[in-house]
């Protein structure tokens, strides 16, 4: 596809519910969706980085910039396959992920239009649907934690994970092992929130039979993950922990955890999950490999869902419906969960959905158009 317009949108999408994990409590996401137009087609991609940095040091600002320069770079000139545009990022992988993710997303979707294949079959998934996960944030009382799980159970998910920090972890875990039906699969984030003085508290996790325990401890403290690791059974998972597949494989070889996060927008896109796959199994085919989330609106989520949908990810995403995060997403039609708790991978060539213009309108804060 030859690019003939670009189109910035910065959008705020209020949140169904105020999300509280270790780190701070949000209420509305923003997010740039970015589209690329040209032969009469439009693809989409959307950039995960926060307002503020936070979860990682990469912000919105920084991406709006580097959009603009990759604007003036690709104008009239024909798009390149997804792979090999990332093949040519190796300065900007490492300062910008999530805003390499957004490009290469909308990329993902050119190609898979100018080809009519789904972005699925793209990345060489076969499953038509994926069961989903829900992830709970900190609930100011237990009762409340579990009145919120037990609806999300009448909602069909099949896997609940929720946030921790200190204080806040074994109690809240009991109260859910106590209220949900026995071996119901659960697994627990931390966000990098625990020293590793404060080991021993996350040792007493090991009697609830978790999935995993997500980053307890910084991205940076891959000692005090491996130390923990070798004295729990539950699997550790690296998120924050990790950038590149290199490190991924090398945090399973040296058992600093057994489970990995494989967020597309973290690393950098899809490209670079599906490199954190391949050499993650070949290192290791026990890895237990899974696809997290960035709160992404309904075509974040739809790229995320394509790449959830291979085999190679065996336990549940942290992609839930549509209407768990948002009340009006920047899609058609809202991604719903079928009576298995699944959700079905868009099949139609790209991503496979397509923008409520009303809404994206009604949502964007700022906008900025380039032509050829
Ligand atoms: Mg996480």
């Amino acid at each position: 596809m030859r690019l003939a317009a670009l189109t910035l949108f910065h959008i705020r999408l209020p949140l169904q519910q105020p999300f509280a994990t270790s780190r701070g409590v949000l209420s509305a996401r923003e997010a740039i969706l970015l589209r690329l137009q040209g032969e009469g087609l439009e693809a989409w991609g959307e950039c995960s980085a926060g307002s503020v940095p936070g979860y990682t040091p990469e912000t919105l600002v920084a991406a709006w910039d580097w959009y603009q320069a990759l604007a003036r770079r690709w104008l009239g000139q024909v798009l390149p396959h997804p792979a090999d545009f990332i093949a040519a990022q190796a300065e900007a992988l490492r300062r910008q992920p999530m805003a390499v993710a957004g490009w290469e997303m909308a990329l993902w979707d050119a190609w898979g239009q100018v080809h009519g294949q789904s972005l699925a079959a793209l990345l060489g998934a076969r499953r038509p649907k994926v069961t989903a996960g829900v992830v709970m944030g900190v609930k100011p009382s237990h009762a409340a934690l579990c009145a919120q799980a037990q609806a999300y159970l009448r909602q069909g998910y099949r896997r609940l994970k929720i946030k921790i920090k200190p204080g806040y972890d074994v109690q809240p875990v009991a109260a859910l092992r106590a209220c949900l039906p026995a071996g119901f699969p659960l697994q627990v984030d931390a966000n990098g929130a625990y020293t590793s003085v404060q080991a021993d508290e996350l040792l007493r996790l090991d009697a609830f039979s978790l999935q995993m325990i997500e980053q307890p401890f910084s991205s940076t403290d891959w000692e005090a993950h491996r130390a923990l690791q070798a004295r729990l059974d539950t699997p550790l998972c690296l998120d924050e922990g990790f950038q590149t597949p290199a490190q991924a494989a090398a945090a399973l070889q040296a058992g600093v955890c057994r489970a990995i996060n494989v967020k597309p927008a973290r690393l950098g896109g899809l490209t670079m999950a599906l490199e954190v796959v391949r050499v993650a199994k070949a290192c290791c085919p026990q890895a237990l490999l899974w696809v997290g989330g960035m709160l992404e609106t309904g075509l974040g989520r739809a790229a995320s869902l394509a790449l959830a949908a291979l085999d190679a990810f065996a336990l549940p995403p942290d992609i839930s419906a549509s209407a768990r995060y948002y009340p009006q997403d920047v899609i058609t039609v809202p991604f719903c969960l079928d009576a298995q708790g699944a959700l079905t991978v868009p099949s139609a060539p790209g991503l496979g959905v397509r923008v409520d213009w009303d809404n994206l309108q009604r949502f964007t804060l700022r906008k900025l158009e380039f032509r050829a």
